[in-house]
C-alpha cells in the first residue's frame, strides 16, 4: 500500500469532503509501514474497506417551531465499520454538520473505540440543526421527529448513539422517549441517559476525566506531575467543564475557557464556585462566556482561541481544526510541554508537525478522548445485566481503560531514542485489532 496514492483516489472519489481526506490522510501515512510487513492485508484490500464506511443514512427532518414556521434539515448516520462490535458513536447537532465531518468522525471512531479494550464499532451522525436559540420544546420537537426516522438503523445490538457537539443529557433523554415510543421497547439503545432510566455514573465526566488521565500518564513517562501545572483548556461544554474540574482537584491552574464567540482568560485560575457558575450558564442557561468574564471581572477577548496565553499544558476541548500551525508554533515558544486533544481532531495537519518536531507531549484525540465511548461502552455492558456499578467502580474502571490505551500507543509508537509518537501508536494499535477481524471475516 502506498498511503498517497490510496489518499489521492479518495481525493477523487469524494472530491468535496475536506475533513474526511485529512483523518484518513493522517491515519494511513501513521500506518504505512505497519500495513506493508503484511501482504495479507494488501491481497484483501484491507485499507481501501476500512476507509470506506459500511453504510450511510441520509433523511429529512421536518419540524415546526413555537411560531409554527415549518423547517426542514439534514438527518445522518454513518455506519462505518461493525467488524469488532455494533456500530457505535455520537450524534452532533450544529449548522457546521455534513458529509465530510460525518465521515471523518465516523472514521476516527472506528480507531478510538478499538483502543478502548471494549467491543465497540465505529459509528457517527448527526443533523445541521442549529440549536442556539431553541426553545426546550423546540429542542424536544426537532429531536422527536429526527429519532421517527433514525430509529429504524439503530438497535441495542446494532448501533447505539450517544451525544456529541449540541447533544448532551436533554436531548437523548427525548431521543430515548421518542425510540421507546416507536419501538415499544427498553433497550440500552443510546448512551449518555439519564440516571433514573439506564444511564451510567460518570459518563458526564468521563471524556474530561479520561483526558487527564491519558495527561498524567503521558507526563509520568518524563517524571513530570500535573499539580501547579499552567492550563489552558478551550471550550466551555461537557468535554472542557469536566476536564477543568479534574484538572483544577489535582492541583493544576486553569486559565482559560472559549466559545464561539471568544475566550476568557483568568490569571488566578478556576475555583469550584466559578466553575460551578460556569456550568448553570452553559448548562442551564445556554449563556455565552463573555458573562462569565463580566460576572467575575475577567479578561475577555472577543473573536479569537486561547492559544495565544502563555501555559505548560493545552487542552483543546471545543471542535475540529481549532489550532492551526501558527498557534502551534505560538503554543511551543510559550513553553507549552504537552498538548493532549479533548476535541476530535483539533490540531491541523500544520499543527500536528509543529508539535511533533518540537518534542512536546502530543496525544490525539482518539487516544486521549476516548474515555467518553469507554464509559458509554460501560453503560451498554450495565444495560445488559440491567444492573449498574457505584460511581468509584466506573471511575477505577475509565482510570484503567486510560492507561490501557496508553500503554497501546506506546507498545506501538516508541521511537528508538525513547521517545512516544503516540499518533503513530494510536493509529497502529486501533487499526491493528480491527484489521485482524476484518480478515477472519472474510470478503463482506
Ligand atoms: P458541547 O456541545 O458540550 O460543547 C462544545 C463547546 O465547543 C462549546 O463551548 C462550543 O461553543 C464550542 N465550540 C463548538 N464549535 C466551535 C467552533 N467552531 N468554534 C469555537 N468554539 C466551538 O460538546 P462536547 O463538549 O461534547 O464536545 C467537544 C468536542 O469533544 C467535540 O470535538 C466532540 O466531538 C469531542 N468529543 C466529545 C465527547 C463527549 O463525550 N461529549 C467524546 C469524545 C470527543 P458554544 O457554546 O458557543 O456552542
Amino acid at each position: 500500500m502506498k498511503a498517497s496514492e490510496v489518499i489521492a483516489n479518495l481525493e477523487k472519489r469524494f472530491p468535496n469532503e475536506p475533513e474526511y481526506i485529512q483523518a484518513v490522510s493522517v491515519v494511513l501515512n501513521s500506518i504505512e509501514e505497519e500495513y506493508n510487513k503484511h501482504p495479507e492485508f494488501e491481497k484483501a484490500n484491507l485499507i481501501e474497506r476500512l476507509c470506506i464506511p459500511e453504510r450511510i443514512y441520509q433523511f429529512r427532518v421536518t419540524w415546526q417551531d413555537d411560531n409554527h414556521v415549518i423547517h426542514t434539515n439534514m438527518g445522518y448516520r454513518i455506519q462505518h465499520s461493525n467488524a469488532i462490535g455494533p456500530y457505535k458513536g455520537g450524534l452532533r447537532f450544529h449548522p457546521s454538520v455534513n458529509l465530510s465531518i460525518l465521515k471523518f468522525l465516523a472514521f476516527e471512531q472506528t480507531f478510538k473505540n478499538s483502543l478502548t479494550t471494549l467491543p465497540m464499532g465505529g459509528a457517527k451522525g448527526g443533523s445541521d440543526f442549529d440549536p442556539a436559540g431553541k426553545s426546550d420544546p423546540e429542542i424536544m420537537r426537532f429531536c422527536q421527529q429526527f429519532m421517527s426516522e433514525l430509529y429504524q438503523y439503530i438497535g441495542a445490538d446494532v448501533d447505539v448513539p450517544a451525544g456529541d457537539i449540541g447533544v448532551g443529557g436533554r436531548e437523548i433523554g427525548y431521543l430515548y422517549g421518542m425510540y421507546k415510543k416507536v419501538t415499544h421497547a427498553y433497550t440500552g439503545v443510546l448512551t449518555g441517559k439519564g440516571l433514573s432510566f439506564g444511564g451510567s455514573l460518570i459518563r458526564p465526566e468521563a471524556t474530561g476525566y479520561g483526558n487527564i488521565y491519558f495527561l498524567q500518564e503521558m507526563l509520568a513517562t518524563k517524571g513530570i506531575d500535573i499539580e501547579g501545572k499552567t492550563i489552558v483548556v478551550s471550550g466551555s461544554g461537557n468535554v472542557a467543564q469536566y476536564t477543568i474540574q479534574k484538572a483544577m482537584r489535582l492541583g493544576a491552574k486553569v486559565v482559560t475557557c472559549s466559545d464561539h464567540n471568544g475566550y476568557v482568560y483568568d490569571p488566578e485560575g478556576f475555583t469550584e464556585e466559578k466553575l460551578a457558575y460556569l456550568m448553570e450558564l452553559k448548562n442551564v442557561r445556554h449563556g455565552r462566556v463573555k458573562e462569565y468574564a463580566e460576572h467575575f471581572g475577567l479578561k475577555y477577548v472577543a473573536g479569537a482561541r486561547p492559544w495565544g496565553e502563555k501555559c505548560d499544558i493545552a487542552l483543546p476541548s471545543a471542535t475540529q481544526n481549532e489550532i492551526n500551525e501558527e498557534e502551534a508554533k505560538t503554543l511551543v515558544k510559550n513553553g507549552c510541554i504537552a498538548v493532549s486533544e479533548g476535541a476530535n481532531m483539533p490540531s491541523t495537519p500544520g499543527a500536528i508537525k509543529v508539535f511533533q518536531e518540537s518534542g512536546l507531549l502530543y496525544a490525539p484525540g482518539k487516544a486521549s478522548n476516548a474515555g467518553g465511548v469507554s464509559v458509554s461502552g460501560l453503560e451498554m455492558a450495565q444495560n445488559s445485566v440491567r444492573y449498574s456499578w457505584s460511581a468509584e467502580e466506573v471511575d477505577n474502571k475509565l482510570h484503567d481503560i486510560m492507561r490501557q490505551i496508553h500503554a497501546s500507543c506506546v507498545k506501538y509508537g516508541k521511537n528508538p531514542d525513547g521517545s512516544i509518537n503516540y499518533v503513530k501508536g494510536a493509529n497502529v494499535a486501533g487499526f491493528m485489532k480491527v484489521a485482524e477481524a476484518m480478515m477472519a471475516q472474510g470478503v463482506v
